[in-house]
């Protein structure tokens, strides 16, 4: 059953049941419709209130539909939503939680809405490249007026109960605990006439402000924070349609552009980006229902960069965590990161001082490896030395209660080699959070030979708490993000051997929708680690050519905006990056001395070989197995890199572009006299890829 319908006095109710989200399916559309027609046919029935199971009205489209025939089967939304309105007898949507998108759409449908105080309302379509294309975008702006229906539809964002009933869109919060208030308000408007519908009231503009300047207005600011995206200037377009048509005009509007977003790549792309992150929490071999520890308590050692992040994500989630030091001073100094972090984060008003000293609270510090003993899990993150790791990791072996999950947060080091110095391997994995860890959605968990099964799908679970997006890598040097960007980050170097300055790079890559340029991302990270780890292949590698002019940069004490100066230089106290002819003149000495004739490179070759040379790469860890999957890839970078959301990814991109177009392209970098020909051989899996037409 999809539909429960029980009637309670006079007041028949319908109750949506299609766990986990009472997603608007096929059987639930039919179910709603036939419980509709039982209450309109029962004499006995005044009003009529649908809800939902436990704490979600309705989650939207059932995304089990996504893409199959049940999708578009009749009724679809639209008549279920034309049913709901045309109703003689009062439909009042009892708003139990959470109600995103077609949810919202068939609650706006209704005469009356009353939301219980843990209500989350949200029209979130526009993160899949779409506009909501059941009414949402019409009747929401008759609801709350233009501004404030614009905000939450370009946007996405929920909105809570109380901001809902102050701006209109329910009549009323009752109490979720019994539902004697929803059915006193149903008694209340029973025998109401006319039917409040939306589709008949008109759409409030704020104050003092017309039409055209509302809407340019409102076409600059969403087009400044959509970063590339189109799908939220079509909510622009939408809500003006719903001031400037009448209502049947604009819906049909809205349809027409749904219709057409559902096709446009960029909707592709994000909704790749969607599946793509559910995918990654699958694991072949580790089904759902794998056993898993219990993480109640963690422990960190080192509180630096990483650690002092690594902490406040899980303060953030509500998990005491031990924080171990080498020195009371190093310790004080990670603690106070925390504190001035969750400190400038209160002062902005998005937490109070409350809540800072109840996180504080929850980091306790010591200098006492014994202290950790009791700890579920315990997260590594010193410095990046094999034998420091390992000369801890055997001190874990030894204090550690047994089952405790011991983990290592290194960036580059075989988390094989440093299992192997303990007697419990199988406890032993890799987390390699992003920095700043307590921002950066990406965890990478990096399955070593002997991990259990159990300890992968805790951690795996553990993420979601940490509300991350975890991605399993095996072991390999770099792991999946960090080894793809070696190549993106060789490219880049070549590009300025044979003329691209650093800021053309930048901008090029900055236009095709990168969060920032390779060279202003140096600048930020700082170069000498990138350094150190060039030396090492310089030894480790010798037949793999890499540019020196990075090494230069370096050299002169440039290392980014740490030292004020590196690729760019930067004016004391700003982020700015300011090109800089010191630099122009060491690169042209550098052209020089190699005897490069520096040409004129196109901001395409620019972006080709950058993007090119990560989708090889990541070619290579899908033939190695290194990655679960292509899309796993797409989610490291999106989620990790500030790879752009509309392209879907690097692997996504390869595929939309042609795999055919990406090899010959290739091809011809490696035929132009390139510094390093071998670079573009295409690897296996692109080349079978090709073939098959998809990863
Ligand atoms: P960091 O130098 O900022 O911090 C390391 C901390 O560990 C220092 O505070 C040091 O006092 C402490 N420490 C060293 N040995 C210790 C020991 N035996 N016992 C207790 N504390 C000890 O370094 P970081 O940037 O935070 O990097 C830590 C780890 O995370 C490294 O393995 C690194 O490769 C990895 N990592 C770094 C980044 C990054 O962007 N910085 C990203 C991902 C992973």
């Amino acid at each position: 059953m999809k539909v429960w319908v029980e009637v309670r006095d006079d007041v028949a109710v319908l109750q949506i049941d299609n766990p986990p989200v009472n997603g608007l399916s096929h059987a639930t559309r039919n179910g709603l419709r036939a419980g509709l027609q039982h209450a309109l046919d029962n004499p006995r029935v005044a009003a009529i209130v649908i809800t939902g199971t436990g704490t979600v009205f309705s989650g939207g489209a059932d995304i089990k539909e996504f893409n199959t025939p049940a999708a578009l089967a009749e009724p679809n939304l639209l008549q279920v939503i034309d049913a709901v309105e045309g109703s003689y007898k009062p439909v009042i949507a009892a708003i139990n939680g959470v109600c995103m998108g077609g949810g919202l759409e068939l609650a706006l449908a209704c005469h009356y809405r009353v939301a219980t105080p843990n209500a989350s309302m949200a029209l979130p379509e526009v993160k899949l490249g779409l506009i909501p294309g059941a009414g949402g975008t019409q009747r929401l702006p008759r609801a709350v007026g233009a501004d404030k229906a614009l905000r939450m539809i370009a946007s996405g964002a929920p909105i809570g109960a109380d901001d809902a009933l102050k701006s209109g869109l329910v009549e009323r919060v009752v109490p979720n605990t019994t539902f004697q208030g929803v059915l006193d308000f149903a008694h209340e408007v029973a025998d109401a006439m006319p039917l409040p519908k939306l589709r008949n009231k008109a759409v409030q503009l704020p104050a003092g402000i017309d039409a055209a300047s509302f809407f340019a207005g409102a076409r600059v600011q969403v087009g400044r924070e959509a970063r590339g995206l189109t799908a939220p200037l079509k909510c622009v377009d939408a809500v003006e349609a719903a001031v400037l048509k009448p209502f049947d005009e604009g819906l049909a509007f809205e349809r027409q552009t749904f219709v057409e977003l559902v096709q446009s790549r960029e909707s592709k792309a994000l909704r790749h980006a969607f599946f793509a992150e559910r995918e990654a929490g699958k694991i072949p071999d580790v089904p759902e229902g794998t056993p898993t520890r219990p993480i109640n308590t963690a422990a960190i050692i080192g509180c630096g960069t990483m650690g002092s992040g690594i902490a406040m994500s899980f303060a953030n989630a509500g998990i005491p965590v031990t924080v171990m030091e080498m020195s009371q001073a190093a310790l004080d100094k990670g603690l106070a990161t925390c504190r001035a972090h969750w400190e400038s984060t209160a002062r902005k008003g998005r937490m109070s001082m409350e809540e800072v000293e109840r996180r504080m609270a929850l980091l306790r510090p010591t200098l006492n490896i014994e202290d950790l003993k009791d700890a579920d899990l315990v997260i590594e993150a010193v410095f990046e030395d094999l034998a420091v790791k390992q000369d801890l990791f055997r001190r874990l072996d030894r204090v550690m209660k047994p089952g405790a999950i011991l983990a290592t947060n290194t960036s580059t080091l075989d988390v094989d080699a440093i299992a192997a110095v303990t007697r419990r391997p199988q406890d032993v994995l890799g987390t390699h959070f992003f920095s700043p860890a307590n921002v950066m959605r990406l965890l990478e968990v990096v399955r070593a030979r002997r991990t259990g099964k159990d300890v992968l799908a805790s951690v795996m679970k553990l993420a979601r708490r940490l509300k991350k997006v975890a991605v399993v890598s095996g072991v390999c040097d770099g792991f999946i993000g960090n080894r793809m960007l070696e190549q993106y980050i060789r490219q880049s170097l070549f590009l300025v051997d044979e003329g691209a300055s650093p800021q053309k790079i930048d901008a090029a890559l900055a236009k095709f929708g990168m969060a920032m340029g390779p060279f202003a991302m140096y600048d930020m990270a700082g170069m000498d680690i990138g350094y150190a780890i060039r030396q090492r292949r310089y030894a480790e590698k010798p037949h793999i050519t890499y540019s020196r002019i990075g090494d230069r940069v370096v050299e002169l004490g440039r290392l980014g905006q740490k030292t004020g100066k590196g690729w760019y230089r930067y004016e004391p106290g700003s982020r700015t990056p300011i090109p800089d002819p010191e630099i122009d003149a060491l690169i042209d000495s550098y052209r020089k001395e190699i005897g490069i004739r520096p040409r004129a490179i196109s901001d395409e070759e620019i972006v080709q070989r950058c993007v090119f040379a990560l989708v090889n790469e990541g070619a290579r860890i899908l033939d190695e197995g290194i990655a679960q999957r292509a899309s796993d890839i797409d989610v490291v970078y999106l989620a990790g890199y500030g790879f752009p959301a509309a392209t879907g990814g690097p692997m996504f991109y390869a595929q939309t572009v042609g795999f055919d177009k990406v090899i010959k392209t290739m091809e011809r970098f490696a035929g132009n006299g390139h510094a390093d020909p071998a670079f573009w051989n295409p690897a296996p899996r692109l080349r079978r890829a090709a073939v098959e037409g998809h990863w």
